[in-house]
């Protein structure tokens, strides 16, 4: 784990790495479990539970998981009191807010300690969310489903889950061996319909904005550069021919995004990313020449979390299907399992029943 322990990176990017990291193992349950989407605590237990060693690593960097002495003083007086610490701290809360109301003189210091309150309760309102049971992992998705092993290079870590609505989901972490080069978080999410022998995806990869803009480095040109090569370059984004006429009532095919959060400045259960998704054919598109992606720009471009979720559950976004063989050939043409200097999430999930026939 010597990028997070290197003194070359600033607090700032590790936490940014941290954080990317996080996000994209939620976005790849949250496409998975649909409508029951886990918090940031709950993929910080999915990353414990696939690979406990990142997990370590990431909680050093993300902040909130530390108590507050706010917060070690209001455990302590609940304990002594034989009541909740949010009652109390609600109490104390509703007592700020009427001197506040009714103060005429500066209430700035009032206000300071109302909003330390807020952060407190909400450090009790985490811990109640990080008691959600994981899902089933006490099986393994056996290799008669025609599920191969992908051939990941480096360190990799893999775990199969039941989902609730019976399908099967398998997530691969992987990362360098040594990952001091380390600096950002790509998410493949795949879906297998094993009965037809088809597949699709999107591939998503993460980066953070700087206020309204976002400064792609020489390395970031690069890796973006190399999916639009991979993907939209190699017609991945062209309209399937003989689904031309079948469904026009879909995104474009573009199967790339840039998946850009939103800086932290407190976490404190509050890892919250804006949730903007833009098709990579149109973010080279935009791109400034000296290489900044403005946000009121890209934002008619952008779709929120949600709408990605929904959209690509029902087919509306992301690559067509392709038959099973084809796509691991199109990986392995284009070396997308070798080394990269990303922690890579691979997700695939395997749909058994489809509510409705596939569209395409
Ligand atoms: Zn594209």
């Amino acid at each position: 784990m010597e990028y997070f322990d290197s003194d070359n990176f600033s607090k700032d990017q590790k936490l940014e790495t941290a954080f990317n990291v996080v996000a994209s193992v939620r976005d790849a349950f949250t496409l998975a479990m649909k409508q029951q989407p886990p918090t940031y605590e709950h993929a910080l237990k999915y990353i414990e539970d696939i690979d406990p060693a990142l997990y370590t690593e990431l909680v050093k960097h993300l902040p909130g998981k530390n108590e507050s002495e706010m917060v070690t003083r209001f455990k302590a007086l609940a304990k002594a009191k034989g009541e909740k610490p949010e009652d109390l701290i609600n109490e104390e809360i509703d007592e700020y807010k009427l001197a506040i109301s009714s103060s005429y003189d500066d209430t700035t210091p009032l206000k300071k300690h109302l909003s330390a309150l807020r952060t407190a309760l909400e450090f009790f309102k985490t811990r109640e969310l990080t008691e959600h049971k994981l899902l089933n992992h006490d099986f393994y998705i056996s290799s008669r489903n025609n599920m191969k092993e992908v051939p990941f290079i480096g360190n990799v870590n893999k775990k199969d889950y039941e989902l609730p609505n019976g399908n099967h989901f398998r997530i691969y972490l992987a990362h360098p061996d040594k990952i001091e080069h380390v600096l950002g978080a790509d998410l493949i999410y795949e879906q297998y319909d094993l009965k037809l022998g088809l597949a699709r995806f999107a591939h998503l990869q993460y980066k953070t904005w700087n206020g309204k803009s976002l400064y792609l480095t020489e390395r970031d040109e690069k890796q973006l550069q190399r999916l639009h090569d991979n993907l939209c370059g190699s017609n991945c984004c062209d309209v399937p021919k003989v689904y031309e006429s079948s469904n026009d009532y879909r995104f474009p095919y573009c199967s790339a995004f840039l998946r850009p959060t939103s800086k932290l400045l407190n976490l404190q259960s509050k890892m919250r990313s804006t949730g903007d998704h833009i098709p990579l054919c149109k973010v080279l598109k935009v791109k400034a020449s000296n290489n900044i992606l403005k946000k009121d720009l890209l934002a008619e471009y952008a779709i929120s979390h949600n709408i990605f979720e929904e959209a690509f559950n029902k087919y509306h976004i992301g690559s067509g299907w392709m038959p099973i063989g084809e796509l691991e050939e199109f990986y392995k043409k284009r070396k997308l399992f070798e080394l990269s200097d990303n922690v890579r999430i691979l997700a695939q999930e395997i749909i058994h029943e489809f509510d409705d026939e596939p569209q395409f």
